[in-house]
């Protein structure tokens, strides 16, 4: 069903992102690295505009979006393990 969501979405600070690349463990507390707080109603075209414009991302959380802002945990997707295969849940 189409709805609006609020997606938070953890982005890599350079420095972890290069630990990623050389495949060393990264310190998931690090407070260089970022959330990000975005609205969209088609996951398929966030994930593409995440590679383009947010390209360190490794993970986002789906919420409901409500009046008050962010409701339910609707799901979570990880880069390259699980990807949004459909536009909405
Ligand atoms: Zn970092």
């Amino acid at each position: 069903m189409k709805k609006d969501f609020v997606i938070i979405t953890k982005a890599l600070c350079p420095s972890c992102n290069q630990k990623k690349m050389d495949r060393h463990v990264i310190d998931p507390k690090c407070t260089s690295c970022k959330f990000l707080r975005h609205k969209a109603n088609n996951l398929l075209s966030f994930k593409n505009f995440l590679d383009k414009s947010h390209p360190t991302w490794v993970y986002f959380n789906v919420y409901e979006k409500t009046k008050e802002g962010r409701g339910n945990q609707l799901d979570n997707f990880i880069k390259g393990k699980k990807e949004p295969s459909s536009k909405w849940l």
